[in-house]
């Protein structure tokens, strides 16, 4: 490379920056505020294209990324604070018939308006993410057993009562359903088995006939070896500390 072309401008830059302006178009966003190219512009631009990155494309709400940085930060601030927490984890009933019966794009309208729904249920604080096809999740900061039960079942009745307009002319009836398990308090656990135990709850309602919630009973009483290890492991490092 001569001198010259090494000290000239690179065009890549540039190019790079009409990109992101076209990413944030097409996801409908508007562009950052304020001079084009000046330091206000450019952090609006980066706070946009990582807002972007967090969220779903179909339903707007936090995508899988976003959702398990969260989960981490939720069982750290569990282990620290002794607060209840509860996850929760959704999965639509027969959704494959939805498609089969109505087609694929009928079904991008259930999820939407299924999301639409999930969100509106439950508080500001509460993180409700797409973490797969037809697969939510909710994470509820400082919900106790009793409100834990109650929300998850008005979850699950608004789905039931609230009918889909898929056409202009058509609505149809979907169910969904839940799973949820509390975070173990003062116990530090993994996303990965936090999320087991949810899992492990929807897998039971599943098989108990669909439409149905299930949390794990109590917030402590299933504390399993690897989550005893991993106390046991922090009270060594903070021996050594
Ligand atoms: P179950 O009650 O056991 O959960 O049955 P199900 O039919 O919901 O479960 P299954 O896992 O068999 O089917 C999930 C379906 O979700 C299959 C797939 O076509 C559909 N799906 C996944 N992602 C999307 C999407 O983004 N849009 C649409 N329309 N369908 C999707
Ligand atoms: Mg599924
Ligand atoms: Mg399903």
């Amino acid at each position: 490379m001569s001198l010259k072309s090494a000290l000239s401008p690179s065009p890549a830059p540039a190019l790079q920056l009409e990109q992101a302006l076209q990413l944030l178009a097409q996801a409908g966003r508007a562009p950052p505020g304020g001079e084009r190219g000046s330091a206000p512009w450019v952090q609006g631009l980066i706070d946009a294209l990582v807002e972007l990155s967090s969220r779903d494309a179909l339903t707007g709400l936090a995508n899988r990324r976003a959702f398990e940085l969260t989960v981490a930060r939720e069982i750290d601030r569990v282990a620290r604070s002794g607060e209840p927490a509860l996850l929760l984890v959704l999965d639509l009933d027969h959704f494959k018939r939805v498609n089969d019966t109505w087609g694929h794009a009928a079904g991008d309208e259930v999820l939407k308006a299924v999301a639409a729904a999930l969100v509106e249920c439950v508080r500001p604080m509460d993180l409700v993410a797409r973490t797969g096809g037809e697969e939510f999740a909710i994470i509820l900061p400082n919900c106790g057993a009793a409100f834990g039960q109650a929300v998850a079942e008005r979850l699950r009745r608004r789905i039931e009562t609230t009918p889909v307009a898929i056409t202009p002319r058509q609505t149809i009836a979907v169910t969904i359903s839940i799973g949820g398990a509390f975070a173990p308090q003062w116990v530090r656990s993994t996303p990965q088995l936090w999320l087991e135990r949810a899992d492990q709850q929807l897998y039971r309602a599943k098989a108990q006939g669909r439409n149905l919630v299930q949390l794990e009973p109590t917030a402590v009483s299933v504390v399993s070896a690897e989550e005893k290890q991993l106390l046991f492991d922090s009270f060594q490092l903070q021996d050594h500390e």
